[in-house]
């Protein structure tokens, strides 16, 4: 086995296969960027290498400089994970050069399955069936129009580097193919530095469906079953389970062995996923196969009692693989979710920003908590919004359904808007719990799972309204402590005024518009004119940053964070935030005519696709940013004429920043 494995990655897969090495008596050395100098990976590994500045592509994609880490730390092995340079042929060349053992395949099989081209060649020829589409050579937008309309629409393009549901377009008609194939082909060269792309079949109502293989270089090669990966949103999972439910043993043994034909049709080796779409009649097609460890590999861990990273030292290091097909057997039922920083209400968008409290539920035998940050660390603009998997274990689908429910219910985060409440109501609908899945399901069952806006309950706002109370009194306090008078009224947290009664105001802001919510100190505590009607609070903070409340004579604790203006409670139902409406620092944006555009998250502006003194319609692409390695589109939200374009292509902005300004002679949009 190796003495010492450097991880070329970061995050909670960094901790992760630090955690299997660390068990096997392998040394680990983990590299960093200039953003994660204290990053949990970081804490965890035996020694740390500084690899570059935040910027993926200057360290956790610069071979050069992660190959002189492992040259500097004397590591034998090099572990890549997934994503970065998990799929990099180069890399793993570059690595058996300088003396490096590749945990993972060889490059030849890594270069030929990269491409979801050339492998969906290479299955064919294998008689795997894979779904129909182009792939060829010829990259002209004539060829795919004639081809498109050969396939008949939808099609779906696809980057044949494609990763993460990036550099993919579907196309309705064939009056939207060139606008799609622009789209994917910039977000392709972007993320990949390769804009070949590919058209398939648009399936209407698939199920993803992938088997986990394995192979050792002595010929052995097994399945580990297979997951089902179809709860997405932007093609990307966020929900996988294992095994997939509702399956034939017929059809789960005819997936896996496919999967094992094609593999040895390449000769592969190490961890590999062959990942399927299954139709609803039953009969399924080749997707695209990883060549990798997989973000959702621990609930086939689970189901399995394997740990898939110790396998792939195993093997790297020449041994066999440790089970034969017929040793392996599925046990229970296991599901993952997959938290992240992003914003459900807003088209899923990665959010940037501190996590100022992150509770996570208690890991156990059944329930595994996979994470690469702590409270205090900051989810940046340069990598994944991912903020922790969360993968539960039950004796039966049902079983697992149920303990997820109750992790998801004790994840508790401030700081940043996250996804936990569209996990949440995942996990407790019931087509979910029946077992009804495919890869529309978020997008069919959006309005059930994302509820529109909707005012709080009296006791959030008492809540919320009692967290900046509270702020408010503990800062006074402070000031008063300073002051050179310690007795002025001035420095009185209780609205007392001069003329008598005083009374202070809490203007809050949520999505339905301004509240606002006059307060009285009473006796002690707090009078709070709420939509419902007069409310009585007090309370105070728990040494856990709870805030314990009496509300009309209820005993309520929940977080209720009030940081940089925003405040968010949580622990009562689904989270709610607000944001606290204050007079100077109004953003000059709010003033800005309907249908202005406004930077939604930090970002580089990857094409302005309208002009100053342009009519456009509502829902006309106008921007599009680049931000967190994805492409959004920024549409007109009501018809209008554009006053002034405020960016260029390629200017870097910041979140707030306006970029397009309607003029206000614009006519509202009548639609709806
Ligand atoms: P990536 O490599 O970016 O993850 P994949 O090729 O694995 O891209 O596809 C991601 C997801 O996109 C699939 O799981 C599925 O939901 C959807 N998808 C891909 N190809 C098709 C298709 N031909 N028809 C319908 N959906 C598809």
């Amino acid at each position: 086995m190796f003495a010492k494995v450097l991880i070329a990655n970061r995050g909670e897969i960094a901790c992760r296969i630090i955690r299997t090495a660390r068990r096997l008596g392998i040394g680990t050395v983990a590299v960093y960027s200039d953003a994660d100098r204290k990053a949990l990976h970081v804490r965890r590994a035996d020694e740390a290498c500084r690899i570059g500045p935040a910027e993926a592509k200057a360290s956790y994609l610069d071979i050069e400089s992660i190959l002189a880490a492992a040259k500097e730390t004397r590591a034998d092995a090099v572990h890549p994970g997934y994503g970065f340079l998990a799929e990099n042929a180069a890399f793993a060349e570059a690595a058996a050069r300088a003396g490096l053992v590749f945990v993972g395949p060889g490059p030849q099989a890594i270069r030929d399955l990269g491409s979801k081209s050339r492998a969906k060649a290479i299955m064919e020829k294998a008689g795997v069936p894979t779904v129909p589409g182009y792939h060829g050579m010829a990259q002209d937008d004539a060829t795919f129009a004639s081809e498109a309309k050969r396939i008949g629409f939808p099609v779906l393009v696809k980057a044949t580097a494609g990763g993460g549901g990036r550099g993919m377009r579907v196309v309705a008609a064939p009056a939207e193919l060139a606008q799609a194939l622009a789209s994917a082909r910039r977000e392709a060269e972007a993320a990949f530095a390769d804009p070949t792309l590919l058209l398939e079949k648009y399936l209407s109502r698939p199920r993803h469906v992938e088997v986990q293989v394995f192979a050792d270089a002595f010929g052995n090669l097994v399945h580990l079953f297979e997951r089902d990966c179809s709860l997405q949103r932007r093609h990307q999972k966020i929900v996988e389970e294992a095994p997939a439910p509702g399956l034939s043993p017929q059809l789960r043994r005819r997936l896996g062995e496919t999967a094992v034909a094609g593999c040895r049709a390449v000769g592969y080796r190490n961890a590999g996923t062959v990942e399927f779409l299954l139709d609803e009649d039953g009969s399924f097609y080749f997707m695209e196969m990883n060549t990798r460890l997989q973000v959702e590999h621990p609930v086939t861990e689970m189901i399995t009692g394997q740990d898939l990273v110790e396998w792939q030292f195993r093997v790297a290091a020449g041994e066999r693989l440790p089970l034969d097909q017929s040793d392996l057997a599925i046990k229970g039922h296991a599901i993952e979710a997959r938290l992240y920083a992003e914003d459900p209400a807003r088209d899923d968008l990665p959010q940037a920003g501190r996590l100022v409290r992150l509770v996570m539920p208690t890991e156990g035998k059944d329930v595994r908590v996979e994470s690469g940050v702590s409270e205090g660390d900051e989810i940046g603009v340069h990598y994944d919004p991912m903020i922790a998997k969360i993968a539960v274990w039950g004796e039966d689908r049902l079983g697992a359904i149920h303990r997820l429910q109750e992790s998801l219910e004790a994840v508790r985060i401030g700081g940043v808007v996250t996804n936990r409440d569209l996990l949440a109501a995942i996990a407790r609908h019931p087509a979910f719990v029946a077992g009804k899945v495919d890869t529309g399901f978020i997008a069919r069952h959006r309005a059930a799972l994302v509820p529109a806006p909707s005012r709080a309950p009296d006791p959030v706002l008492a809540l919320a309204c009692l967290a900046v109370l509270l702020d408010r009194a503990d800062s006074r306090r402070d000031e008063a402590r300073r002051a050179a008078d310690r007795h002025s009224p001035w420095h009185r947290t209780d609205g007392w005024r001069l003329n008598g009664v005083g009374a202070q105001t809490i203007r809050l802001r949520d999505d339905l518009g301004e509240l606002s919510v006059t307060v009285r100190f009473q006796g002690g505590g707090y009078v709070l004119d709420l939509p419902q009607g007069p409310v009585r609070v007090a309370g105070g903070r728990t040494p856990a940053g709870e805030i314990s409340a009496d509300i009309d004579g209820n005993q309520v604790t929940a977080f209720a964070l009030h940081d940089g203006g925003e405040i968010a409670v949580f622990g009562l139902g689904p989270t709610w935030r607000f944001r606290l409406a204050d007079p100077f620092l109004a953003a000059a944006t709010e003033d800005a005519p309907a249908g202005s555009l406004i930077a939604p998250m930090p970002g580089k502006i990857a094409a302005v696709n309208a002009g100053a003194g342009d009519t456009v319609r509502r829902g006309q692409v106008l921007v599009v940013l680049e931000a967190m390695k994805m492409e959004h589109a920024l549409a007109a939200s009501a018809d209008g004429r554009i006053e002034a374009i405020h960016v260029r292509r390629g200017a870097q902005v910041a979140e707030g920043d306006l970029l397009v300004s309607f003029a206000s002679d614009g006519k509202e949009s009548s639609e709806g």
